[in-house]
């Protein structure tokens, strides 16, 4: 009895000092449910400093919060952070990469159809020819929190993590058992996934969809990610794409823009890349994957080099 009681004192102690504890916890921000899973002596710790991390990331890019970087910059305000000038720097870096099918100044359009105050309506033509050039990084700030939330882990005792930021998944470390993370691609009709990714170590899987954020008028779909082109909404033949990416900022700036371009456009973005693969699903249901994606689950076209 007394050895017994010795073990389990011992065994307390031992997890105490160093067990992995599990801990999960959802929060609402930017608009959306995310979820957040961390593994490790200081995951409690984690978890807390993550929901701090969301919070003050949303506050700071929100394009609705006239006291936001996004709001003074659009005010004609300058920026004040280093940070903020950094992730500034990238997103536009990596919106010419994709010849501005990703735009960070999109805010006129994105007001234009009602998506910042949920009062949705079709704009006229003269109205999007007037609407205002406006900072907009909504497409770019969860793959940002991401790689942020990646920095802060790495300062901490965690020794895994995913983390789904309303549907923007960031990994954090490698499995227990070393097998890879196994991801879900949601089905743009809605109810089971389509198929799944799967991923080794730290890694973003963000994916892009017109059933994410839209409305319905006249018996049209109208979404969220817009042709810069047009001020409209993209018509490119695509429901989703998936960009699996070691740079959160990245996968999220890509995964808009790839919706923008279409299929064919956006396999040759890829076979010009080196950093990214992707998985598109087209509005006839067909799936289409780059040759490095791992998806499994479902039917689908590989698309090569
Ligand atoms: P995501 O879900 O990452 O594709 O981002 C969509 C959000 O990005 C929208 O809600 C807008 O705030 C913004 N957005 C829409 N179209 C574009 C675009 N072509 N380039 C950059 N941002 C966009
Ligand atoms: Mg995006």
């Amino acid at each position: 009895m007394k050895k017994w009681i010795c073990g389990m004192v011992a065994l307390a102690f031992l997890c105490l000092s160093g067990c992995s504890v599990h801990t999960q916890k959802t929060v609402f921000a930017m608009d959306t449910v995310m979820d957040l899973q961390v593994w490790g002596k200081d995951s409690e710790a984690a978890q807390q400093k993550l929901a701090v991390l969301i919070e003050e990331t949303e506050n700071t890019w929100s394009a609705m919060d006239r006291n936001s970087i996004v709001g003074r910059l659009n005010a004609g305000g300058a920026v004040v952070s280093q940070d903020a000038h950094d992730f500034l720097q990238r997103a536009e870096e990596l919106s010419k990469r994709t010849k501005g099918a990703f735009d960070p100044r999109l805010g006129g359009y994105i007001r234009a159809w009602g998506f910042y105050d949920g009062a949705y309506r079709v704009p006229e033509e003269a109205a999007l020819q007037q609407a205002p050039v406006q900072w907009d990084l909504g497409g770019a700030v969860k793959g940002y929190t991401g790689q942020q939330a990646v920095q802060l882990l790495e300062t901490l005792r965690v020794d895994r993590a995913i983390l789904n930021l309303g549907g923007n998944i960031q990994t954090y470390g490698e499995k227990k058992d070393h097998s890879p993370w196994v991801i879900g691609i949601q089905n743009p009709d809605g109810g089971n996934y389509l198929g799944t990714v799967s991923v080794v170590g730290t890694m973003a899987v963000v994916t892009s969809g017109d059933y994410q954020r839209f409305f319905e008028k006249d018996g049209t779909r109208y979404h969220h990610i817009l042709d810069p082109e047009t001020g409209r909404p993209a018509q490119s033949g695509l429901r989703s794409v998936t960009v699996i990416c070691a740079d959160g900022l990245t996968a999220d700036v890509f995964s808009t823009a790839l919706f923008v371009m279409g299929l064919e456009k956006a396999s040759d973005f890829w076979r010009q890349s080196e950093d990214f693969e992707a998985v598109f699903v087209t509005d006839t249901g067909k799936i289409y994957a780059t040759q490095g994606a791992a998806l499994s689950g479902c039917e689908y076209e590989v698309i090569a080099r």
